[in-house]
């Protein structure tokens, strides 16, 4: 018999399908790694894992205690799933720009969800980051993992993205390309793979405009990628040069990855497969690069992948109407 012991066991050695209609001008090999197939569908269970077990450790975590995080998406169904089989009480703050589908998604895993304005600054009693903190304080047993300064999310990229990718790819990978939130993707698999590579893999950040690790900082749509602050999970040094990315070009990628490579996928992806896509520009057919794509594209069909929100949005250019040939009467 083969079968896992519980739906945590199964976080990781996600796959490589190679890009083919969207990287047909380019001579290099363009790989894509698809997190989607991580239980939580998304990169965030790897990180989730390992948080969880060092808290375990240190003694932060004791049988019976509470996750307390501020967090929207999908880092908190990776607690949630890994929590729920360590028999973790869940409490999530989700501002409440982010009401709908994702904190449903939450609740239906068992967490509890408080809702905080979004509208108020950082500072104020109610913010989604004073509201945690203080219930991280006031529950007993609380433990609030802080993606955004844990080591547990790089190490965890370390120890399994990195490797997998290097595994998988017989150690032919010559540059690899990651959006950047808290940094821990690209910090833990870029750093590994220049080691093990000896330095022979280029490590490319794809950005938003709008970002400050790439430039001005400003608005932009693009979700879980880029930042207005360095978190101490991000080490910029393990990162060669960093391609801009606008949401434009970003959507319009995440809508092409649904309809020609049957990859429904998060904006994010979208934006590292563009950024990809620049890098392979002029490389040449011994290049293999490998562009991690982080989340599932369901948490988006009211965004990116509903034409009306694209049109209020600004990019009407990129709803493409079906021509049925049937006559409008
Ligand atoms: N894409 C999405 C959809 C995310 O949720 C995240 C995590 N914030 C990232 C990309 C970036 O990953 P990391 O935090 O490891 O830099």
């Amino acid at each position: 018999m083969r079968y896992a012991e519980n739906i945590a066991e199964l976080v990781g050695n996600t796959p490589l399908v190679r890009l083919n209609r969207v990287a047909s001008s380019t001579r290099a090999t363009v790989l894509a790694k698809i997190e989607y197939f991580n239980p939580g569908s998304s990169a965030k269970d790897r990180i989730a894992a390992r948080i969880i077990e060092a808290a375990e450790r240190d003694g932060l975590l004791r049988p019976g205690g509470t996750i307390v995080e501020p967090t929207s998406g999908n880092t908190g169904v990776g607690l949630a799933l890994v929590a729920q089989q360590r028999g973790y009480r869940m409490v999530f703050v989700v501002p409440d720009k982010f009401a709908g589908e994702k904190v449903a998604v939450l609740k239906a895993y068992g967490a509890e969800v408080v809702m905080t304005p979004t509208s108020v600054p950082p500072e104020h009693p109610d913010s989604y980051y004073s509201v945690s903190d203080r219930l991280a304080r006031e529950i007993p047993g609380a433990f609030k993992p802080n993606q955004f300064a844990n080591a547990a999310g790089p190490r965890a990229h370390y120890e399994t993205t990195g490797p997998e990718i290097w595994r998988d790819t017989a150690g032919s990978v010559t540059h690899f390309v990651a959006g950047v939130g808290t940094g821990g993707t690209i910090t833990g698999t870029g750093r590994y793979l220049r080691e093990v590579s000896g330095g022979a893999v280029t490590i490319v950040g794809a950005d938003p405009e709008g970002s400050i690790y790439s430039g001005e900082i400003g608005r932009y749509l693009v979700e879980g990628v880029g930042e207005d602050f360095w978190p101490e999970t991000f080490d910029p040094s393990v990162v060669d040069r960093y391609e801009r990315v606008g949401d434009r070009e970003s959507f319009a990628m995440t809508r092409r990855l649904a309809r020609e490579e049957g990859l429904l996928v998060g904006g994010s992806s979208g934006m590292a497969v563009v950024a990809a896509l620049r890098t392979a520009r002029d490389l040449g057919p011994d290049d293999v690069v490998v562009v991690l794509l982080p989340d599932h594209g369901r948490g988006y069909l009211s965004k990116i992948y509903d034409d009306d929100w694209m049109r209020a949005h600004g990019f009407a250019d990129l709803v493409v109407e079906p021509d049925h040939g049937i006559p409008d009467h």
